[in-house]
């Protein structure tokens, strides 16, 4: 399944049977080097809160009372994510106020495609990047505490995860792409709208 430039696709996470996150994007590229998605502050974005405020960082999904997905508003960055073909990461570009201000690496399953748009599972860890591609890991705690959880990651999953970040690791010391400048200068186009979530957003 090809997406089109200028369909508004549902990024998603999932974990078990439940979908945690759901985020509309705006497609602008879906080729051979991957699925280009761009997500403005002001656009709508579900996360999975409890009855008790408490998301998936807090507590694990099984031992959330009540969760939902909850609508809230995007703040801070504007984002473009690529999606690389079969890819166990998602790398993004941070915008604020028009201004590149960094990367993002989401260490992610790879993704499927659905007629609407793309489910992944999250794999907790992730890495922050600088502009000057000084860079760490982010949410290791969180990583570390889910390993053996029947509903996250087994030792070995962990184990791969970690490679491919280091691999990226690799590419950020490096320079290359995707952190060779590509994408740094992106515009959006003003006319494009904030990004709306179909109802319900599951
Ligand atoms: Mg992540």
């Amino acid at each position: 399944m090809i997406f089109t430039p200028g369909q508004v696709i549902t990024r998603r996470y999932r974990r078990g049977d439940r979908c945690t996150w759901a985020q509309p994007m705006r497609v602008l590229a879906d080729d051979d080097r991957g699925l280009l998605l761009w997500h403005p502050v002001g656009s709508d974005v579900a996360r999975l809160v409890d009855a008790d405020g408490r998301t998936q960082h807090d507590v694990t999904i099984d031992r959330m009372r009540e969760p939902r997905l909850t609508v809230q508003t995007w703040t801070e960055y504007d984002i473009l994510v690529l999606m690389p073909p079969a890819a166990a990461h998602s790398v993004w570009w941070f915008f604020r106020d028009g201004d590149f201000a960094g990367w993002y690496v989401n260490l992610e399953t790879p993704c499927t495609r659905r007629p609407d748009g793309v489910d992944t599972s999250d794999q907790l860890l992730d890495i922050v990047v600088s502009p000057e591609r000084r860079w760490e890991w982010k949410d290791t705690d969180e990583f570390e505490a889910r390993i053996g959880h029947p509903l996250y990651l087994d030792r070995a999953t962990a184990a791969a995860v970690r490679r491919e970040g280091e691999r990226l690791v690799e590419l950020i010391e490096a320079g290359a792409y995707p952190f060779d400048g590509t994408h740094i200068d992106f515009r959006p186009d003003p006319a494009w709208p904030l990004l709306r979530l179909p109802a319900p957003p599951a």
